[in-house]
């Protein structure tokens, strides 16, 4: 049998509440609680204890001694290296870590960890990434040969202090696994010990455990018994430690990307263009100097094949408004994957979607699904076509890749001369060009489509002057809400406008990163989906309604748009007062509003405006942060993630406007500028 030992790590010098470790709790110390519970965990040879080498931690080796328990010491913040040492003096295949300040961990759950680690021969196993169980049932199994890895390799001061950040983090070289908690909502109870507040807390559920070593299920029917004993320590942070000592870290750590640069050579054999999407491939990042493969994110972070860590502020292409692995959305997923994904009819999530999207936005009184947003653009003009019976459309913004719209795209290749024609592009808060453009053809426009909102917003006026315009000219108007759609207001901009369309399109938000896309308008309009083609194998995929009624759920009932507008305006703010300080306000500048701020660049008298760009983001992605064309930010973003984009604002313009006062910034780019992929043409 492997030798598998539990190692608790224990020490008296906490700054929130000190000594807490040999404080009293019922009839033992906190320490014996962990003690206790780990000796029962099945499967575990032996349980010790690791603590510093301070004589402030003498007392612990001393009640080690007198209860007969193994007790190794090491140093004081490098705690990986703390286990590294009780690992090789225990001789442990497997090293089960557990906190000393989590009096009420269950050796059920614990010994489930470690039978999921054996039996899928992972590296690494945890409960608590994602967080899905009570903080404070924290337990982590690694292998030996994993944890050597990490104490050799591990540089960073978080990943020497939280022992397994390393291993966890880098997904591209170790297996890892999560057990899951089915039990849905329990990630935000609170059982661990960090301040008096739960000291109290923990003080109450000792006087009422059933026994020595009482279960997950024992402590819930306490608390669901006796709710106001949950309520004593509400509304604190999960892994603050973490959070802080990734904050005190600067970020300008040496990032290699060694493994993305032999990934993408292996992809572009397979794959053209080596990505799937322009705005995620090696055509929009500095060559080599930028990370082009993700494993895993989590909240406002992401992890790159080599193992590093970013705030991220691309978040998909903003398809995630909820951050990573939203705890609520990702079970509505799990729940809906236990009943089946694609099925031969359709099922009550599509009404019960179709019946919230109604209820939300204002111009919605019918409802179709697709997958992606060119879907629902698309749909759009083809029912405004057979709606009208005209055949031009008026496009102002982005709406996708199909036919009807990238003629107007300088990248038009393969499109027919007689599709392109049709479509004309109108420029945004300019009544007068687009009153030309639709008197040029009289009763020919379809529809106006256009973004009502994004790098540039609406002057006060003109979203109605052009529904108007639309009207009185026989055509319809779409707003293509796609970006805006759940950022701007959770009826999309329309409601935050006040300007009501006919039709709409949204996508990328309404999933929180599930492919899902909806057209939506009038219904006499919407009439016309019974006549046109629009089906699709997987238009009633589950897993992906399922999302999306967790998200408009959270939408609804918790303050997400709220934090979206404050998190992008404090961004935002930081980082224009950050280009007036460097006087770089003729050369970078944030446009549009708070939710979803852009980057603009212009070329100065010696340098290329693309050079900037490339510059610019290779320097945030040195300070840690992933950032493409905007600040698309989620609701998941901590003061932690703000407080790093703070910095890599300040160093990536500090470093811009080093290089462009010294007039070298072309020079030290070489060939990686980056180049637009297209460009829209007006006409
Ligand atoms: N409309 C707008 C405003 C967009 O920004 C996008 C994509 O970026 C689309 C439509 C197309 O969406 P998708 O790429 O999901 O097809």
């Amino acid at each position: 049998m492997a030798n598998n030992v539990v190692i608790i790590q224990a020490r008296l010098g906490s700054t929130r509440l000190p000594g807490k470790v040999l404080l009293d709790l019922g009839n033992r110390p906190v320490i014996a609680w962990g003690i206790d519970a780990a000796r029962k965990i099945p499967g575990v040879s032996k349980v010790v204890i690791a603590t510093t080498d301070q004589d402030s931690d003498d007392p612990i080796v001393e009640w080690c001694q007198k209860n007969d328990v193994a007790c190794h010491r090491g140093p004081e913040n490098d705690v990986l290296k703390r286990y590294a040492l009780a690992a090789r003096a225990e001789n442990a295949d497997n090293i089960l870590r557990i906190t000393s300040d989590c009096p009420l961990i269950d050796p059920h759950v614990c010994g489930q960890v470690l039978a999921l680690h054996q039996r899928t021969a992972a590296d690494f196993t945890t409960n608590n990434d994602p967080p899905t169980w009570p903080d404070g049932l924290d337990c982590e199994v690694m292998t030996r040969e994993a944890l050597e890895t990490a104490d050799r390799e591990a540089t960073r001061p978080s990943d020497r202090e939280h022992v397994a950040t390393f291993i966890r983090n880098t997904r591209n070289r170790f297996h890892v696994e999560t057990l899951i908690c089915s039990l849905p909502g329990l990630s935000a109870e609170r059982w661990t010990l960090d301040t008096p507040q739960d000291l109290d807390f923990l003080r109450e559920i000792a006087a009422r455990v059933p026994c020595d070593t009482p279960s997950f299920v024992d402590i819930l029917s306490i608390l669901d018994n006796e709710p106001e004993i949950r309520a004593k320590n509400a509304g604190q942070q999960r892994d603050a430690g973490l959070a802080k000592s990734i904050a005190a870290e600067s970020p300008d750590i040496e990032r290699c990307f060694d493994v993305s640069n032999a990934m993408l050579e292996r992809a572009k054999k397979v794959i053209p263009l080596g990505s799937q999407t322009f705005s995620k491939s090696w055509l929009q990042f500095p060559r080599k100097t930028a990370p082009m493969f993700l494993t895993h994110g989590q909240g406002a972070r992401v992890w790159d094949v080599d193992g590093n860590e970013y705030v991220d502020l691309v978040s998909g292409l903003l398809p995630v408004l909820l951050g990573y692995r939203d705890a609520d959305v990702d079970q509505a997923v799990r729940n809906q994957l236990n009943q089946g994904v694609s099925f031969s009819l359709s099922t009550e999530l599509e009404v019960r979607l179709a019946e919230e999207l109604i209820d939300m936005i204002p111009c919605a009184e019918a409802v179709r699904f697709g997958k992606n947003g060119t879907d629902a653009t698309s749909a759009a003009i083809r029912i405004a076509r057979a709606k009208t019976g005209r055949d031009r459309v008026a496009v102002g913004g982005y709406h996708g890749w199909q036919d009807w719209y990238v003629g107007v795209t300088t990248r038009n290749k393969g499109i027919p001369k007689a599709v392109c024609e049709l479509t004309h592009s109108f420029p945004f808060n300019n009544l007068e060009a687009l009153d030309a453009l639709l008197s040029q053809y009289p009763n020919e426009f379809a529809a106006i489509i256009l973004e009502p909102a994004g790098a540039n917003l609406p002057q006060d006026g003109y979203l109605k002057a052009v529904r108007d315009l639309a009207h009185r000219h026989g055509a319809l108007l779409v707003f293509d809400e796609v970006v805006t759609g759940f950022r701007w207001a959770a009826g999309g901009a329309q409601e935050y406008y006040g300007v009501t369309p006919d039709l709409s399109s949204f996508g990328k938000a309404l999933g929180n990163g599930l492919p899902i896309a909806a057209v939506v308008g009038r219904a006499d309009i919407m009439k016309e989906m019974e006549e046109v083609f629009f089906s699709s194998t997987f238009g009633g995929e589950t897993l992906s309604l399922a999302a999306s009624l967790a998200v408009l759920k959270k939408i609804r009932t918790e303050p997400v748009i709220p934090r979206i507008w404050e998190v992008g305006g404090l961004i935002a703010d930081h980082a224009r007062a950050s280009i007036q300080r460097l006087g770089l306000d003729n050369v970078i500048s944030l446009i549009g509003a708070a939710p979803w701020t852009v980057l603009a660049y212009k070329d100065t008298e010696t340098t290329r405006k693309e050079a900037i760009k490339t510059l610019f983001i290779r320097e945030m992605l040195k300070a840690g942060v992933l950032l493409n064309a905007s600040n698309n930010v989620t609701a998941a973003f901590t003061e932690g993630d703000i407080a790093r984009v703070f910095g890599a604002y300040d160093y990536a313009l500090g470093n811009v406007a080093d290089a462009l006062e010294r007039g070298d910034l072309e020079a030290q780019l070489g060939d990686q500028i980056i180049e637009p992929v297209f460009s829209i043409r007006s006409n």
